[in-house]
């Protein structure tokens, strides 16, 4: 396989000294070590070395969320992320990705989506028609929600209409190509998809970007890749919580006490945190799950649940878990794929709600 000096460095760099360990949800979830961080660099190392084949490692390497929470912990300063998305690229490159995995890349590239979904629910298409005059701000939804959960589309839309923004919506979004980038990381089709949506967004003044991972995408890889967005992007829980400071949206708190599910997208890659908080504490009486802000555990997405649905299903169990054992019994989420991660586990001792949920009541 052919990796970047950059990666190999990182690759080799990592010590296997477990610090790491203990806060991969895949692994926490699955209880093997091959879904550690440390585990799956020994195997590219391997790779490296000629001693095994990169097929034999390319189920562990999706079986990673890239959720960054062994980058955050990694004392040394190693980036497993990097490596197992240059492992990734370089596997599309030689043709070594798995079928399953192919077949999502094949519906990005033939639908802008990984789920290869063509349509979006009847009343997600009523209430896109009646913001489909340009306006200076441009809302994105992102694929997960418009094919996966409309109904949290619906309530994003319906939560800038309550604070009487002007926004268009676009009945055809461009996709941002965060999909892509975690399937296949930096390759030239990844990047032809973000050029694409940047674009579109250039029509605008201001995104609001409903999805972290779309604005993960928007706002840091982009520039990683040397892609310019002339529009002001900004995330749903920030832009939300100036429409609060402004006044546009009339908060009643209900004294309810819920604890907030961090986007690692929002809290470790783009480092928001408060927004999100200042907009809960509007609404209810925030608690904190024991690991926060930076140090969130992922809850699972939509995307791993194609190809990985019982490991996904623990993830959000062991995340549904840390809520419970602090006495919570409402988690809000600010991200889509989370939300709907936590509604899937079948259970009743805590409810699942969204940031839009607080506020339409
Ligand atoms: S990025 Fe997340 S899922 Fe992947 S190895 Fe690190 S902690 Fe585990
Ligand atoms: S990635 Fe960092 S923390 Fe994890 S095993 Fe390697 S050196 Fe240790």
């Amino acid at each position: 396989m052919i990796m970047s000096e950059k990666c190999k460095q990182h690759v080799d760099s990592c010590r296997f000294c477990w610090m790491c360990h203990h806060i991969c949800p895949i692994g926490n979830a699955t209880g093997q070590e091959r879904n550690t961080a440390r585990a799956r660099a020994l195997g590219i190392s391997l790779v490296n070395r000629e001693a095994i084949e990169l097929e034999e490692i390319m189920d562990n390497i999706y079986e990673c969320c890239t959720c960054g929470a062994c980058v955050h912990d990694c004392i040394t300063g190693w980036d497993p992320v990097m490596f197992t998305k240059e492992t990734r690229l370089q596997a599309a490159l030689e043709g070594k990705t798995p079928d399953y995995i192919n077949a999502l890349i094949d519906n990005c590239l033939e639908t802008g989506n990984a789920y290869g979904k063509t349509e979006i629910c009847p009343t997600l298409v009523e209430a896109v028609k009646a913001h489909a005059d340009k306006k200076d701000t441009l809302l994105l939804l992102g694929v997960d929600a418009k094919f996966m959960a409309c109904k949290q589309a619906l309530k994003a839309i319906q939560v800038l209409e309550k604070a009487g923004v002007d926004f268009s919506v676009l009945e055809n979004e461009a996709p941002s190509g965060a999909q892509l980038d975690f399937l296949i990381g930096a390759a030239n089709e990844t990047k032809e998809q973000m050029t694409a949506c940047a674009k579109v967004l250039d029509n605008y003044n201001t995104v609001v970007v409903y999805d972290p991972n779309d604005a993960k995408a928007i706002k840091q890889l982009y520039k990683e890749y040397g892609i310019e967005t002339k529009a002001n992007i900004v995330t749903f829980t920030a832009f939300v919580a100036g429409l609060l400071r402004d006044g546009k949206l009339e908060a009643k708190n209900s004294g309810k006490a819920v604890v907030f599910q961090d986007p690692y997208q929002l809290s470790r890659d783009l480092e928001e945190t408060e927004e999100a908080r200042e907009i809960i504490m509007s609404y209810a009486v925030l608690g904190e799950m024991l690991l926060n802000r930076a140090e969130t555990v992922w809850a699972g997405n939509i995307l791993m649940a194609q190809y990985m649905p019982e490991v996904i299903k623990l993830v959000a169990e062991r995340r549904i878990f840390n809520a419970t054992s602090i006495g919570a019994d409402t988690i809000v989420t600010a991200c889509v794929g989370e939300y709907v991660s936590l509604n899937n586990v079948e259970q009743d001792k805590v409810k699942i709600i969204s940031i839009e949920d607080l506020i339409l009541g």
